[in-house]
């Protein structure tokens, strides 16, 4: 009650707000995005337009460099889990099937243990190894879309209120871009963690199969139509705080609504700066 009235002394953040202002309010009790306050539906789609369009324009990073890391081999070498010889072998047949991970190689040879291959991999990240329940889907796991888990082979395992931390294990790569995405869509602390692959993807998977009914995966083909339907769901949910950040190759935004049921939308990137382009005709 009190978090609300407070709310409602909050100016709105649109510097061209002409809404009058009790009727407004009585009317809609405004949305915040991020940590700005709007008090109108038209003031909201101000700020959508604003905060959109700023990630849209953002330039398309190039792929971050990895921190330079021992290979999976020589780490596995030095830890006396393979000789030269195995790895002549393993790194041979890598090179007849470049998809294939020298970890999974060397699995499939028996050469080493899945849990082998996790812990030598969570050494070259220095991170520590998580211990999944095969059969548990951590609670966590419904904070992030599935559509991000699955394709970044990670999961949310633990959230540690208290610390306001979540952590999250991936299954080969730590990636940074995500977990800061993470934490400005869910204004939480991360920290990464290596947990065994099939058991993780066993996992994603069963979170997939949940029927996530709150998730949605949509195109817009220009800015102003991926405004209109942020702004349109965003009303139809009475989300009260709605959040988006790009996540790679999309942009992930996430309304909660007052019973803090949270709905996620991801929209891919590449139709609306393919249409971008266009428009400024580089
Ligand atoms: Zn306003």
């Amino acid at each position: 009650m009190l978090k609300r009235a407070i709310s409602w002394l909050n100016p709105c953040a649109n510097p061209e707000c002409k809404s009058p202002r009790l009727r407004a309010r009585v009317q809609y009790s405004g949305a915040h995005l991020g940590r700005d306050r709007f008090c109108s539906p038209e003031c909201l789609n101000w700020g959508l337009a604003k905060q959109l369009g700023e990630i849209l324009h953002k330039p398309k990073k190039s792929l971050i460099r990895r921190r330079h890391r021992i290979p999976l081999g020589l780490e596995l070498i030095s830890r006396g889990e393979i000789d030269t010889e195995i790895l002549r072998k393993a790194l041979q047949t890598q090179k007849l099937n470049p998809q294939q991970r020298l970890g999974q190689i060397l699995i499939s040879m028996s050469a080493v243990s899945e849990e082998q291959v996790t812990s030598a991999v969570a050494a070259q990240w220095a991170v520590p190894v998580f211990r999944l329940s095969p059969d548990r889907l951590p609670p966590a796991a419904n904070l992030v879309p599935y559509f991000l888990m699955q394709q970044y082979k990670m999961l949310p395992v633990h959230f540690a209120e208290t610390q306001n931390k979540l952590h999250v294990a991936f299954a080969e790569t730590v990636d940074h871009s995500i977990l800061y995405s993470i934490e400005q869509m869910l204004g939480v602390s991360t920290t990464p963690c290596i947990a065994d692959e099939s058991i993780l993807m066993r996992l994603v998977t069963m979170a997939g199969e949940q029927g996530r009914t709150s998730e949605y995966f949509l195109e817009s083909s220009s800015e102003a139509e991926l405004v209109s339907m942020v702004a349109g769901y965003s009303m139809r949910l009475q989300a009260e705080q709605i959040s988006a950040a790009s996540c790679h190759e999309c942009i992930w935004v996430r309304a909660s609504s007052r019973d803090k049921t949270s709905t996620h939308f991801l929209f891919p990137l590449d139709p609306l700066r393919d249409a971008l382009t266009n428009e400024t005709g580089y």
